[in-house]
Parts: C-alpha cells; structure tokens; sequence
C-alpha cells in the first residue's frame, strides 16, 4: 500500500463526535447524529425492497448514503486545513468507519483537485449492508452495499466539486471475502451515464412531490387567505387566532388584540388592515405608552388653531388621518383616562370634535386596539374606564406567546434569516441543527420580538457563506454535559466546547503548563487585590489549597494576605 495512505490519527474526528444524553442528543461538529440498530436499518431496506422493488429501494438508499457523505465532506476541510490533499481526504474513509459503516482499506489514490481528477480504489472489510443483505437473501449475484457506496459518491463528489461515481467490483453479499469498490469522475466511466439515475431525483419521490404539491394547491384555495398579510405560522394555537382575525376582517367591528409583550400585535393588525376592504386606505398606528400625556389628546383628535399657546395651525388628528381605513391603538391600557372619556365617545357616536373646536367630524374608522396588561385589573384599579373596556372588548383575539406555538418557530426563524440575509448583504445556508435546537428549547419571555433581534444579530455574527450556529445566537448558552469517544473507543466526558478551544490554543502557543500554572495563580491574586481568599474563589478552590500552591512555588512571601 501506498505510504502515503496510511491513515492520519483520528483523534481530530473522535473529538467530533460528542454525546449529550442530557439534551438527547448525538453530535458530529454541529450536525445531530442518531444511533441506530443495524436490525432496525436492516428491516427498513427490507421493507423497502419488498414495497417498492430492488431498483427503487437500491436508487434511495443510494440517495440516503449520497447525503450523508455529502454532509461528511464537510469536515474534511474543516478539520485539517492546510494539511495535505490526501490526509484531508482521508477524513472521508475515517469517519465512515467511525460511524460504524465497514473497515475502509485505501488501495490506490490518484487525486488532482485543480484538474478535478480523481481515480481511487478502497477495500470494505465487514460491511453492516453486505452482512445484512446476506443474512435476508443468501448470497446473490449484484452488489448490495447501495447505502455505503451512496456514501463514498457524496463524499468524494463533494470534496472534488463534480460528480465522482463509485462502482462495487467485488461485494460480500455475493460471497466474495470482502468489498472492493472504484471510484471515477462519472465522465470517464464507459457506462457512468447509465448509473447517473442513482443520483437524481426518484421517480418515485417526483410522484409522491408532485401530489403533495397537489394537496397543497388544493388546500390553498380552501383556505384563501392562510398567508394573510405577513403572518407565518401553522401551529394550532397561532392558526385560531389567524382563522378570529380572518373573520373579522370581513366586518367593521372593533377589535381587542391581547398577548405577552413581542407577540407581535401590531403585525397582526396590520394582517387585519391588508385582509380587509379597507386595505387600500391607511393604516394609522399610534402607540399610546410613548406619547406624553398633554399631547395624546392633541394626537388622537386633532387641534384647531389657537387651541392652545403653541397651536399656531389647525392639525387632523390621527382618527381623521386613517379616514376609511384602521387606526391601531397600542398599549390601549396606558391611555389617560381624560383621553379615554375622548374615546369612548367616538366609539359611541362615531364622531371627534378636535382640541380648541367647536365642530363634530363624522370619522370612519376601524378601531384595532391592543394590550398587554390585564385591562379587568386596570378598571379595578380605577385606572381605566368600564365602560370603554366593554367597548373595546366586543371581539377579543388573544395572540399565543411563542412558547405556546413551538412549532412556528422553525419557520418564522428562517423566513426572518432570509428577510435579514438580504437586508445585511450575508450569504448563509440556514441554521446549524444545534443553533435550532436552541432555538425550541430557548423560553422565549420577549417572543417573536426576541427571535426576531436574536435572528438579526445570528447574521450579522455568522460568517459569510456558512450557517447560523448555536453561538452566534446564545453567546451564553450553557454548556450540557458531553461525553466522546476516546482513544480506547470508551465513552469518556469532555470538556465542554470553549474549554475544549482554550486549551488547543494554549498547546499550540507552547508556554510549560508550569509556568502557566504561576501565571494563572499570579492573575489571580492580582485581580483580588492580594487577598487569598477572594483569589481562590475565583480559580474555584479553597484558601489553604491556593496557598500551597503559591507556597510550593515559593512565591507566597510576595503575597500575603491583607489584615
Ligand atoms: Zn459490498
């Protein structure tokens, strides 16, 4: 065998691969893995070959290997850049036995990535899909490892950036003492065209796509105004309240949005506004916490000339500027309750007399106010008028907290990656799997407010053509308990990610962990100001255990405790 494919340690993939059983889940880098049986793998191809036949089951699991290298490869430049081409590419074969799929032999490789050429020959010993297909069918005459020779296709296709075809020249499953596999741009294969089907998209899936496809079609005109406005969400929580607005988009009656601060009031009123017959007139929004009380009057209703030292000219208020359209009150609540006496005669009469005026205007608005404090409360509190509460809460529609439609998150967090890719000029492929999981298990006090700013700053924070990761969105986000893979192949815990980082960068600057060590103790102390205690709090340990240490080194004359 060619030295030059002897393989590289592993330890830099083993350190990939991390297991958090207390999140449930497996990690290689930032992709989530799962633990199969390969019984249950076994029963699936099974099943598979029996529903669909040979060629249709072959063509998915060739596709399913197919994806799983091509997510493989990813690695390989991650892992050991500026290493030489074939070491990078050996991350491949590495990772495919790390994952348990056979022993991989390099026999012959012949890589030139700037002539995209590629010309390789592995051997498989003990194939899981070879084994499997022999236990189920006796030995047979065609080559059976699709899932693993899938794999060997993604992988190299995407290391080499064109598609390299992998072909099975001897196969367990046909009695042979192992698999041999072959490896060529698919160019240069007599017969490569023929095999290209394998990497394409089924037939089979087109026909189930094309019907789901069909389904939808059929859904949306069920349903005509399930995207009304801008709203995203499917979740059941988040579709009742959007089917309560539908309805009362149809009708002038007043509406009473209710929910946790961020839930997004305002868009669902402006969903109201555009679902409408008023769509085409103004929505006016005015938000009643922000304006001072002495002008929220002047605001609202309008003022005449004179009305006031300052009025130097006759002004509409906000009532007249949303004539035959809406006018969006938010945070109704914090309303003064001279204003609300204002109000409630508009309600009422469906007039507005400006400040200073002596005339009634006839308004045609429709009133959508909102709130997040408990407005029952506020009338107990004789902070709010009764009577204006059973005004305003003729048609209430409560928005759910984000919590209460985890479902939706996924999508609203990648309709707002896309809304804030194109508005900061970033290129990013989506969200890393453990930035998502964060996502759903994250609590969500500001809501979709919250997931909007932290979405924002993900892409502002992720690099440029890459994914939005775990750290990018939670700077802080607790480290959970992992345990990998250690060199005698035993689970072990390992040190959480940041820790993991430091202490690479510290073995590649080379200080002695001895001198390290005074110099961390020395820190320590000086930021405590010379007192031993304060110090050993921060390195975690006990006084007499820090003085031992500075002792042993002889440096405690220097630092004894202050009185
Ligand atoms: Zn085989």
């Amino acid at each position: 065998m060619d030295p030059k494919l002897k393989y590289p340690p592993d330890a830099d993939l083993r350190r990939l691969l991390r297991f958090t059983p207390d999140s449930g889940a497996i990690w290689l880098g930032d992709r989530r893995m799962v633990l199969l049986h390969t019984a249950a793998l076994s029963a699936l191809r099974q099943d598979l070959i029996g529903s669909v036949g040979e060629q249709h089951a072959r063509r998915l699991l060739t596709r399913m290997g197919y994806a799983s290298g091509l997510r493989d490869a990813e690695f390989a430049k991650k892992t050991r850049p500026g290493r030489p081409l074939a070491e990078m590419f050996l991350v491949g074969p590495q990772l495919h036995m790390l994952e348990g799929a056979a022993r991989v032999t390099p026999l012959r490789m012949e890589i030139d990535a700037e002539a995209g050429r590629f010309d390789g020959e592995f051997r498989w010993d003990d194939s899981w899909e070879a084994y499997a297909h022999r236990q189920k069918y006796g030995v047979v005459d065609e080559p059976a490892c699709w899932t693993l020779l899938g794999y060997a296709s993604g992988y190299t296709s995407a290391f080499m950036g064109r598609l390299i075809l992998f072909k099975e020249v001897a196969c367990a499953a046909c009695g042979a003492d192992h698999c041999h596999i072959h490896g060529r741009p698919i160019e240069d294969w007599p017969d490569g065209e023929a095999h290209r089907h394998y990497f394409e998209d089924d037939s089979l899936l087109q026909t189930l796509q094309s019907l789901s496809l069909q389904v939808e079609a059929l859904t949306s005109t069920l349903e005509p105004a399930t995207q009304g406005g801008t709203l995203i969400g499917a979740s059941k929580a988040f579709r009742h309240a959007q089917q309560l607005l539908q309805r009362a988009a149809a009708t002038n009656v007043t509406v009473l949005l209710t929910g946790e601060t961020g839930v997004g009031k305002e868009r669902f009123a402006r969903a109201l506004h555009e679902l409408s017959e008023r769509a085409r007139a103004p929505f006016v929004a005015v938000n009643c916490a922000a304006l001072p009380a002495e002008l929220i009057e002047a605001e609202l209703f309008g003022v005449e000339k004179g009305a006031y030292t300052g009025a130097h000219a006759a002004r509409a208020g906000r009532f007249e500027r949303a004539a035959g359209g809406t006018l969006f009150l938010d945070e109704v609540g914090e309303l003064p309750l001279p204003a609300q006496a204002k109000l409630l005669r508009v309600l009422q009469e469906g007039e507005i007399e400006r400040l200073g005026g002596e005339s009634v205007r006839k308004v045609d608005a429709r009133l959508v106010a909102a709130t997040n404090v408990d407005l029952e409360a506020a009338v107990k509190g004789g902070r709010f008028r009764r009577d204006l509460m059973y005004r305003l809460n003729v048609y209430p529609i409560r928005i759910p907290s984000l919590r209460e439609r985890a479902t939706d998150i996924e999508p609203l967090a990648q309709h707002m990656l896309a809304r804030f890719s194109a508005l900061h000029h970033k290129r990013l492929s989506g969200f890393g799997d453990r930035a998502l999981q964060a996502l759903q298990r994250h609590d969500w006090p500001g809501n979709v407010r919250e997931l909007e700013n932290l979405v924002e700053r993900g892409v502002i924070l992720a690099s440029q053509g890459g994914t939005v990761e775990l750290e990018d969105l939670f700077p802080n986000w607790p480290d959970a308990v992992e345990t990998g893979v250690d060199h005698r192949g035993q689970l072990a815990a390992v040190a959480p990610p940041r820790q993991r980082e430091l202490c690479a960068r510290i073995v590649d600057c080379g200080v002695p962990l001895e001198a390290l060590e005074q110099q961390v103790l020395e820190l320590a102390v000086e930021r405590a100001r010379g007192n031993l205690s304060g110090a050993a709090r921060l390195l975690g340990m006990t006084r007499p255990q820090l003085a031992y240490r500075l002792k042993r080194r002889g440096a405690a004359a220097e630092h004894e405790e202050a009185p």
